[in-house]
């Protein structure tokens, strides 16, 4: 038995038409995929290092600024004058027209002694020797502080100048907005969840944290310290909360405090999620158009290679058909031949009977009778039926011999009845009926009668068996239609009421081995050796049908000259 072999080509062709497309596709994804998210990375990192370089060096810009300001103070007042509580009160009048920052201005003489004070708090007489930022300020004469509570038990820090005056030093401290410089710190907008905020070398936060944390909280998370003043370290750590944030981290000034800018990881890398369902998307969509094409043309290429495959079969059941018919023809007409030589030694023979019964007549040995009248009608009837065998012997051979055509004047009006005649026997018993319309005038054609009489015959053959498959043995109908068509060209018509044919087999009615019939009663030749043969006379073949309607053979032929 012959093993089914689609299965097997469909999955080969499906599995490389689906890989040979996908394999590329897929690694032009990748590398595109890693650019993208290596370049949105990049660009995210940088662009937050930039945001937190900038804010630096704005943090550190106030807080000098704040520092000459006292400076300024300082230098444009002495130690007398400051010490009067109406002096400081306008010189801290004109400090908060330059920045409203300040929340209170101190002066100490050398021993830490808070001599004159203007603000919220009652300080004035405080001694400050012991206290660190005192000590600080004195040796370095200039000093930031902590966030710290202090006196106040409220958290502040403080700037403090010191200034010398005739060998003697004094300090200039104000305490800074602690809500004020928080917001300022606080202000950076990065996406939905970054934020900045300032954090001593302890871990203490000393501006408030957007996201949670105030001020002197101790931060939970591991701080990388950048290793020196100047460096942004980036750092991507799991905050103890679950999140994961990306950290920059860069000191201020003298390393004092670090500023921290902080986003959460998904919030930063938005993007990068975006590219991923994006190029999920692509892949999905992509592989899905490239399966769903490759599943497509591998179904039309398997079942073209079937249909080729059947047509490959029945194209060689019909050449043996073709070449078995071909060997009985040969074979009739050796038969034909065979058979008219004992035909021809039996109408001699017959003659010779009648010419001795002939004599024995005339002689009178051989008297009337009604026996005699029996034996002579026998006689004419052998005579008869040796000549009908002769006639089809000789019918038979003249089909079978295969030499030149032989061209002859042809008077359609005679000779179309004469081909009618060979197949009105089949046509009566089918209960078709035959009519002809064939003008008076039609002119002679020139071609060989026995090729023009196959043509014939073969249409009205195939008409017969068209109207056979539509009515059975009854109704059926053919018109054999012939007369002048232009000055110079002769059209015959034959026409049925049978099946016809549909639009698409009547682009192939004409090819070889074409055929609707089943095997061993069609061989698709008729048709295209009609055309081959009415084409070498000159002449075209065409034919009109719709399925269902019947159909109309046209033949144009050229008049005799
Ligand atoms: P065959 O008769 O052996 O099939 P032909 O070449 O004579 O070969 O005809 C080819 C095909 O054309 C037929 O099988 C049939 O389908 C179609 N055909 C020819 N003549 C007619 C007709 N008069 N009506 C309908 N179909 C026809």
């Amino acid at each position: 038995m012959e093993q089914n072999i689609y299965p097997t080509i469909r999955k080969i062709i499906l599995t490389r038409m689906i890989l040979v497309p996908f394999i590329p596709f897929i690694l032009v994804l990748i590398i595109g995929y890693h650019f993208l998210t290596t370049t949105i990375e990049t660009g995210t990192v940088s662009a937050m290092k930039r945001i937190a370089e900038d804010h630096r060096y704005m943090i550190e810009s106030f807080l000098e600024e704040r520092k000459k300001d006292l400076e300024f103070i300082g230098n444009s007042f002495t130690f007398q004058q400051l010490s009067q509580p109406a002096e400081l009160h306008k010189v801290f009048k004109n400090l908060l027209k330059k920045s409203n920052a300040f929340v209170d201005l101190g002066v100490f003489n050398e021993e830490g002694v808070h001599v004159a004070y203007h603000g919220p708090y009652k300080l004035t007489g405080k001694v400050y020797k012991d206290e660190d930022w005192f000590k600080a300020v004195m040796q370095s004469g200039y000093y930031i502080s902590d966030i710290f509570l202090g006196y106040r038990q409220v958290p502040h820090f403080v700037i403090a100048v010191a200034q010398e005056e005739k060998e003697k030093k004094w300090v200039i401290r104000a305490t800074i907005d602690t809500f004020m410089f928080s917001n300022f710190v606080k202000k950076v907008c990065i996406g939905k969840t970054g934020e900045a905020y300032l954090v001593n070398p302890d871990g203490l936060l000393q501006t408030e944290r957007r996201s949670g944390g105030n001020l002197m909280d101790k931060l939970e998370e591991k701080i990388n310290y950048p290793k020196s003043e100047g460096d942004t370290s980036i750092s991507v750590n799991v905050y103890s909360k679950g999140d994961k944030y990306l950290y920059m981290t860069t000191w201020l000034k003298d390393k004092k405090w670090l500023l921290i800018v902080r986003q959460e990881k998904s919030d930063a890398f938005s993007a990068l999620s975006s590219a991923t369902y994006l190029t999920i998307l692509i892949i999905i969509i992509g592989g899905g158009i490239i399966i769903a094409v490759a599943f497509n043309l591998t179904g039309r290429v398997v079942r073209r290679m079937e249909k080729m495959d059947v047509e490959k079969d029945k194209l060689s059941q019909q050449l043996i058909g073709a070449s078995r018919l071909a060997e009985i023809g040969e074979m009739s007409t050796g038969f034909a031949h065979e058979i008219n030589n004992p035909l021809q030694i039996m109408k001699s023979e017959q003659a010779l009977i009648e010419m001795i019964l002939s004599e024995l007549k005339e002689s009178g040995k051989l008297a009337e009778s009604d026996s005699l009248k029996e034996m002579e009608d026998s006689i004419n009837q052998i005579t008869l039926q040796i000549s009908r065998c002769a006639k089809i012997t000789q019918a038979i051979l003249k089909f079978g011999r295969q030499g030149d055509p032989v061209p002859k004047d042809i008077n359609l009006k005679k000779f179309i009845p004469e081909v009618i005649g060979m197949v009105a026997k089949k046509a009566s018993v089918n209960g078709i009926s035959i009519k002809q319309i064939l003008s008076d005038t039609i002119p002679v054609i020139h071609c060989d009668p026995s090729q023009f009489q196959q043509v014939l015959i073969n249409l009205f053959n195939n008409a017969m068996d068209a109207i056979l498959e539509r009515y059975g043995t009854s109704g059926g109908e053919l018109t054999v239609e012939a007369g002048q068509k232009e000055s110079n060209t002769v059209e015959i018509l034959v026409r049925d009421n049978g099946d016809g044919i549909s639009p698409e087999n009547l682009k192939k009615i004409f090819s070889p081995f074409f055929t609707t019939k089943p095997v061993g009663k069609g061989t698709g030749l008729g048709l295209s050796v009609c055309y081959g043969i009415i084409d070498s006379m000159g002449g075209t073949m065409d034919a009109v049908s719709e399925k269902g309607t019947g159909a109309t053979f046209i033949i144009h032929l050229p008049v005799a000259a």
